[in-house]
């Protein structure tokens, strides 16, 4: 599944920086794919340090409030837009 919507730009909640490679994206399921949660996206660095255990990936309830979102995407930015790599639930 795709990104319903492309945020035009994708800001850590953590630390404020604008995600320009990778992060996390929390996102609800679509009918036609997944809406996007910019407001509680998460660089790399934060994603790993501060959110997630020690060198681990962050947990969907880590990242956003229950319910606000149903997958967790790990996203990479392109020419295009924004590219799935993977999703959690
Ligand atoms: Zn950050």
């Amino acid at each position: 599944m795709d990104l319903d919507s492309t945020p035009k730009r994708l800001s850590c909640s953590e630390c404020g920086e604008t995600i320009a490679d990778t992060g996390y994206l929390p996102a609800a399921e679509g009918e036609t794919g997944y809406e996007p949660r910019p407001d509680a996206a998460v660089c790399d660095a934060c994603g790993f340090n501060e959110i997630g255990m020690q060198g681990c990936a962050p947990e969907l309830d880590d990242v956003a409030e229950s319910g606000a979102a149903d997958v967790l995407l790990y996203v990479r930015r392109t020419d295009d837009g924004l590219e799935v790599l993977s999703s959690k639930a």
